[in-house]
C-alpha cells in the first residue's frame, strides 16, 4: 500500500515485512518522481511503480536511490525506466554487480523465491559519504552512516525539511533486524547518528512507519536486542548452540526469530576478529528453525 507519510512523500509498506518482502517509496513534487529502492520479485515491484505512476500524475520517475546491496530493495532496479538516475553507495554498486542470488535463489528459504524477470542494474551514480539530491524542489540527502551497519554499503534518503527519514534496513519496525552482513556494534552506532537527525518521521526498510516518539521507542528496541545478541557471545560455544540455548525473552513474538542465528554468526566473528562464513549461517539459521526459513514473497 502506498501510504502518504506527510504531502508528496510517500511509503510503499508491504506486509507482512518479513524475509525478502520490503519497503520502498516515493517523492513527488515539482517535475520530478525520486524512487527509494525497488522490490525483490518483478511482480511486486511492478505493483509499487503502478501504484507510484497513481500519484505521480504522467510525471517520469526521474531518479532513484538503492539503500543497501540486498536483493528485497534492489533486484527490481531493472524495471525502472532507462531514463532514471539510480543512485547507490559504492561498496553496494560492488555487492550488487556480483551478487549470485539473482540467478536463482538457494533453498534456504520456503518457497524458493521466483525474482521473475529481473536482471541485474547497478547504480549510475556511486556515492561515498554523502550527496545531496533535489528533486522537484525537495531537498533529498543520502547519506552513509560512516562505518558498516546492516551491510557495508547503507544508505539512508533524509529529507530535512520535511523531517522524513527513509532507514532502510537500518531499521526494522516489529521483527527481528538483520545485520549478519553487517556489524551488530556498527548498526547499534547507527542508531544514535540517526537519532542525531531528529526525524518525525521514518520509514523502515521493513514494517510499519513510525512516528514521533514511536522512532525512539523503537530504536530502543533494537539497541537491546543488539546488546542482547553481544551478550549472548559465549566462547566455547558455536553461534547455533548459543542461540539454541539462549532465551529472546521480549523479542520472541518478532517474526524471522531465527536471525538471532545469522546475527550471532556476525557477533561471533566480530569477537573473534575472523572472516564469517554467510552459507554457514544461513544453513545454521535453518538448523535452528528445524527446516527452511519461510517467505511469502
Ligand atoms: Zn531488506
Amino acid at each position: 500500500m502506498l501510504e502518504t507519510v506527510v504531502p508528496g512523500v510517500h511509503a510503499w509498506v508491504q506486509p507482512d515485512g518479513t524475509w525478502w518482502v520490503n519497503n520502498a517509496g516515493a517523492i513527488v513534487g515539482g517535475d520530478d518522481v525520486f524512487i527509494v529502492d525497488t522490490c525483490a520479485t518483478e511482480a511486486r515491484t511492478r505493483r509499487f511503480l503502478a501504484a507510484v505512476d497513481g500519484v505521480a500524475g504522467g510525471r517520469a520517475v526521474r531518479m532513484a536511490v538503492n539503500t543497501h546491496q540486498h536483493g528485497d530493495h534492489t533486484y527490481g532496479n531493472s524495471l525502472l525506466p532507462r531514463a532514471t538516475v539510480l543512485f547507490g553507495h559504492e561498496r553496494m554498486r560492488e555487492a550488487l554487480r556480483t551478487d549470485p542470488i539473482i540467478d536463482g535463489c538457494p533453498p534456504f528459504w520456503e518457497p524458493v523465491p521466483d525474482w521473475g524477470d529481473v536482471t541485474r542494474r547497478v547504480p549510475d551514480v556511486a556515492v561515498r559519504d554523502r550527496l545531496t539530491v533535489h528533486a522537484g524542489g525537495t531537498r533529498i540527502e543520502l547519506l552513509h552512516p560512516g562505518e558498516t551497519a546492516h551491510t557495508t554499503g547503507d544508505l539512508v534518503a533524509w529529507l530535512p525539511v520535511e523531517g522524513v527519514l527513509f532507514a532502510g534496513d537500518l531499521v526494522f519496525s516489529g521483527l527481528t533486524p538483520l545485520v549478519f552482513m553487517g556489524s551488530v556494534g556498527g548498526a547499534m552506532r547507527a542508531l544514535d547518528w540517526m537519532a542525531a537527525l531528529q526525524p518525525e518521521h521514518l520509514v523502515p526498510g521493513h514494517g510499519p512507519v513510525l512516528h514521533g516518539s514511536e522512532i525512539a521507542r523503537a530504536f530502543g528496541q533494537l539497541r537491546r536486542y543488539y546488546e542482547f545478541v553481544l551478550a549472548t557471545v559465549q566462547p566455547g560455544r558455536t553461534p547455533l548452540e548459543a542461540a539454541s540455548a539462549c532465551d529472546l525473552g521480549e523479542f520472541a513474538d518478532w517474526a524471522d526469530a531465527e536471525r538471532i542465528v545469522l546475527n550471532l554468526h556476525r557477533a561471533y566473528a566480530e569477537h573473534d576478529g575472523a572472516e564469517m562464513d554467510l552459507i554457514a549461517a544461513l544453513s545454521d539459521a535453518v538448523k535452528w528453525r528445524g527446516g527452511p526459513m519461510r517467505t511469502s514473497v
